[in-house]
């Protein structure tokens, strides 16, 4: 007996003493390429019509999702239970615009498209010209204008100095006030923080290359964008045109416009689930991964394995962990929010709606985003480096601390190539702001956005499943599990020490 006992002893001191570690890895270890692997073959099946916002498809997505949870017994984040948060959407068509100045009338398509806008509304205002329209340090063309209700009116491209640099860059690079992807909408949000209520952007080649493109999807039923149906009081109006207004608006002439929007509204849903915290309840780690991709096109499915169905099925993964964490009692200290969002293909509108208008928890509250989006392929355009990587954007923006502790987890359990190509700040994909992560950082909420890179399947039929590279999606699951364990165990919350106003 006391022989034994004493054996007991011995072996129940380093037990005790690395037990957590152990545990935390077996968890870690119940997340297989084999599990993912299977949910993600029925994810991305066609029977999902590639998961589009508004569609049957997406239905399905979100009823699989709610399903899942309800098998694991993972509750959801809503005090009503219902594990759906619904987003209110509309599908704006393309709207009824007519357009004169003095006696000569303009057609839509023909002279300009409407490339933004908000409730029907007529307007019969003197034009103002803000030169290019561009609000940067090193050139400004608001300075000492007041546009506040105005319609405005910008031509297309940036100034150079004498010695042929551009003003803003101050070298031969263009900046994002010219840049194709870029231009319209910098030069049209800056008209609309200066308070304009419209905007005009004159620029001939553009809208050479929009208004067919335009016009093709107006024939093809009209809807244009989704947009959240919230009350929007500062609605911009926003106009591309070509060559046939330039002389009309430039010379500052009053003009009159008859906007008609023409909408439909559409409803969707975020798919929230949740674990309590034993000792921090009230501080959160939200773990993110868009639910919704974007669908059929000529029949065809676009089963977006990669995008994001990868990142769904580690969230699932991940849940099933800390489940069983919580089951045998290591549940996590701080609660874990495990939210699929709607609508990212959209323009980020489910996570938009989440932190804009109703966050499930105080935003004040939570303590980090932890946003997966396209986890399980590797980017042909990386020639150099280890196969096990992946790219991490974000870590170190907000907070030196998260940025530390995601390395030393990394370094302690999963030994992934951390790649931070993307997380430049002069990033020309500005990734940053492209995923769901985005309108957590917006709030000073620390976030870590995990992804791959792009590959030749992406946005096409051909992203499907049997292309994922499975137990590189593993490995990077588990890196997001051990990242999310740390950041809901360990004493002190990361904290932000590098604010954004
Ligand atoms: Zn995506």
């Amino acid at each position: 007996m006391k022989y034994s006992l004493l054996i007991l002893l011995f072996t129940l001191v380093p037990f005790q003493f690395f037990g957590q570690v152990q545990n935390q890895e077996s968890y870690a270890n119940s997340i297989t390429a084999l599990e993912l692997k299977e949910k993600l073959y029925t994810y991305s099946s066609d029977e999902f019509e590639g998961r589009e916002t508004g569609t049957k498809g997406l239905t399905i997505a979100i009823n699989y999702l709610k399903e899942h949870y309800i098998d694991l017994e993972v509750p959801s984040a809503k005090a009503d239970g219902s594990y759906f948060q619904n987003v209110p959407l509309k599908l704006i068509k393309t709207p009824k615009v007519s357009m004169s100045v003095k006696e000569q009338s303009f057609d839509y398509f023909q002279d300009f498209i409407s490339i933004s806008g908000g409730e029907s509304i007529f307007m019969n205002e003197d034009t103002i010209l803000v030169g290019y329209g561009i609000n940067d340090d090193n050139y400004n063309d608001y300075e000492d204008i007041d546009v506040t209700g105005k319609i405005v009116v910008a031509i297309g491209g940036e100034p150079k100095g004498e010695n042929n640099n551009y003003l803003v860059s101050g070298t031969a690079e263009i900046s994002k006030w010219s840049n194709n992807r870029q231009e319209l909408s910098s030069k049209l949000n800056t008209a609309k923080e200066q308070g304009a209520k419209a905007f005009f952007l004159i620029n001939d080649s553009m809208f050479k290359l929009y208004a067919p493109y335009y016009r093709a999807r107006d024939e093809q039923g009209g809807e244009s964008n989704l947009s959240l149906d919230v009350n929007e009081d500062d609605a911009m109006y926003g106009f591309l045109v070509g060559q046939s207004m330039e002389a009309v608006l430039l010379n500052g002439n009053e003009i009159k416009i008859d906007y008609n929007q023409e909408s439909e509204s559409i409803s969707s849903d975020n798919v929230a689930a949740m674990i309590k915290g034993s000792e921090k309840p009230d501080e959160y780690i939200v773990l993110s991964a868009h639910l919704d991709h974007i669908g059929m096109h000529d029949g065809e499915v676009f089963n977006g394995a990669d995008d994001d169905g990868s990142g769904t099925v580690a969230i699932l993964e991940i849940a099933e962990a800390f489940k069983s964490a919580l089951k045998e009692g290591n549940g996590p200290k701080r609660s874990i929010i495990f939210l699929h969002v709607t609508g990212e293909e959209k323009g980020l509108l489910g996570s938009q709606y989440y932190t804009d208008y109703d966050p499930i928890v105080p935003l004040a509250q939570t303590v980090a985003n932890l946003n997966i989006d396209m986890i399980g392929r590797t980017d042909p355009k990386r020639l150099e480096g280890k196969r096990n990587y992946i790219y991490l954007i974000g870590s170190d923006k907000l907070s030196t601390d998260l940025h530390t502790l995601s390395e030393e987890v990394n370094s302690k359990y999963t030994n992934i190539e951390l790649d931070y190509t993307y997380n430049d700040e002069n990033d020309p994909n500005r990734y940053y702001y492209r995923s769901d992560h985005y309108n957590f950082a917006k709030n000073n909420i620390p976030v870590i956005f995990y992804f791959n890179g792009t590959h030749d399947d992406y946005h096409q039929a051909s992203d499907t499943p049997d292309k994922i590279q499975y137990d590189l999606l593993e490995n990077r699951t588990r890196l997001v599990f051990h990242t999310a364990w740390e950041l809901a165990n360990r004493d002190e919350a990361v904290r932000v020490d590098k604010a954004v106003e």
